[in-house]
Formats: C-alpha cells, sequence, structure tokens
C-alpha cells in the first residue's frame, strides 16, 4: 500500500507542493518544477530514480521552473523529503 507521501512527493528530488506524480500508483505525467523529472517518464526504478537524482544534483541541482525556486531553497532539506522507499 503507498502512502500520499509517495505520490505528492517527488521522488527524485523531494520537492512537493501538493500536486500528485502519482495516483493510486498510476504515473500523473506532471513535471516536477523542481529537478524537471516527468512522472512516469521515463518509469525509474530505484536505482534509475537514485541515477536522475545523481545526474541533477551533479549539474548543479539546477530549477526546471527558474521562478518557482524560493529564495531560502534548500537542497538537502528537500533532499530528506524524499520517500523512503525511493533515497
Ligand atoms: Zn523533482
Amino acid at each position: 500500500m503507498r502512502s500520499v507521501e509517495d505520490e505528492e512527493v517527488c521522488r527524485v528530488c523531494g520537492y512537493t507542493d501538493g500536486d500528485l506524480f502519482f495516483e493510486n500508483t498510476w504515473p500523473t505525467h506532471i513535471i516536477c518544477n523542481c529537478c524537471g523529472w516527468e512522472s512516469g517518464t521515463p518509469a525509474l526504478d530505484l536505482s534509475a530514480t537514485r541515477e536522475y537524482r545523481g545526474y541533477w544534483t551533479g549539474q548543479g541541482a539546477e530549477w526546471f521552473s527558474r521562478g518557482a525556486r524560493p529564495k531560502d531553497w534548500d537542497l538537502l532539506e528537500q533532499l530528506r523529503n524524499i520517500p523512503k522507499d525511493w533515497r
């Protein structure tokens, strides 16, 4: 059974604004404002999720929607939101 947290929080970067990345485990194909991952495209398993995250942070963790980036944004704090199955 998946929790709401798992569906609301980007499993790549931990970003959430309340939109669902998954609904009843099905990807909604929204694009994360922060890391730019489109839920379900590509479909990522755990190791691919970690790879994507490593790539994104390695590129400087640029925001996909620059305007959505909070002034006091803290990457490490946000990464702590990642659902535990996806860390
Ligand atoms: Zn993200």
